[in-house]
């Protein structure tokens, strides 16, 4: 159990937790879905009350396994959930929300994102978001997968300041955001949300990260976690369906990574030295 759950803040000034839980995969398979709903719940139990799911996920199914992890406890959750670019239009957006709600069995969502840039204009997206606002079914509005050009026209458009955050791939082999999107979020005090901050996995098998691991008593896993918490205004949404993942992941909060650790992760990982795209999966 780590001393205490970090976190940052959003431009609104509200406070959240470095560490959440991410979804993806979770309601696919109906055997499964109390298991699911368990580790969600025990990582809550743990701290991580930051919950990310989006209507995508099982088409609505990983929404419904959150909302079994939350029954009775709505109020200690903050939710994120995400709208498809096909239903991002000025009725597309509260009809996807009104469904999210329903599997949700909630009456807000917290944090509400685009889950990529598609091809309704952005502005229609952003006057739709603040339509929600207003109505109370969300907190708040954000947007995933913008590169930094695509930041920078959402933040020049009406009301596209209030962004909250921008979900993006960003892990140790996948660091290029660090060439100027992360300068630019961090600029603007724009939190990211690292989304695969352990690789889905394959980060968890990386001998150079056990190496270092070794000297910490950790997993590599953790290493990698406790490397994107240690990044200023990046909150990591590890996913993890096995209970000891989870109790795992909380742990890495209490890892303090050294210097020679953090050349050590340079040296295996290194970071970016010109522009490239931003990726997404
Ligand atoms: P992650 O990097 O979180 O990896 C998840 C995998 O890693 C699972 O197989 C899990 O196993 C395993 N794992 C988790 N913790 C540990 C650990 N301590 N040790 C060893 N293995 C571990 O990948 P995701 O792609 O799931 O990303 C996280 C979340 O980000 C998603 O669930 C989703 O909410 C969000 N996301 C958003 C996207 C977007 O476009 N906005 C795209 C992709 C993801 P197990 O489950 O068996 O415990």
């Amino acid at each position: 159990m780590p001393s205490t759950m970090r976190t940052t803040t959003l431009p609104s000034g509200e406070a959240v937790p470095v560490l959440g839980q991410g979804t993806w995969k979770m309601g696919e398979d109906a055997r499964r879905r109390a298991d699911e709903a368990n580790a969600l719940k025990l990582g809550l139990d743990l701290g991580m009350t930051l919950i990310d799911t989006a209507e995508m996920y099982a088409s609505g199914g990983a929404e419904e396994v959150v909302a079994d992890a939350v029954a009775g406890r709505r109020d200690e959750v903050f939710l994120v959930s995400k709208v498809l670019p096909s239903n991002a239009s000025r009725t597309g957006v509260p009809a996807a929300c009104d469904r999210s709600l329903g599997h949700l069995r909630t009456d807000r969502i917290d944090l509400y994102l685009l889950h990529w840039p598609g091809s309704v204009p952005l502005a229609e997206t952003v006057d739709a978001f603040e339509a929600l606002k207003k109505a109370g079914k969300i907190r708040h509005w954000g947007v995933s997968n913008f590169d930094t050009h695509e930041m920078e026209a959402l933040v020049g458009l009406p009301a596209g300041d209030s962004v909250q955050t921008n979900q993006i791939l960003y892990n140790l082999t996948q660091r290029g955001p660090e060439f100027d999107l992360v300068p630019w979020s961090r600029q603007r005090g724009i939190p990211l949300m690292a989304y695969s901050p352990v690789d889905q996995g394959v980060l968890a098998r990386n001998t150079r990260l056990e190496a270092i691991a070794a000297r910490h008593n950790a997993t590599a896993a953790q290493i990698a976690l406790a490397w994107v918490m240690a990044q200023p205004g990046v909150i990591a949404i590890p996913k993890a369906g096995k209970p000891e993942h989870v109790r795992q992941n909380v742990a890495a909060l209490d890892i303090k990574l050294t210097s020679e650790d953090f050349a050590d992760i340079d040296r295996a990982f290194p970071p970016p030295t010109r522009k490239r795209g931003l990726e997404m999966i």
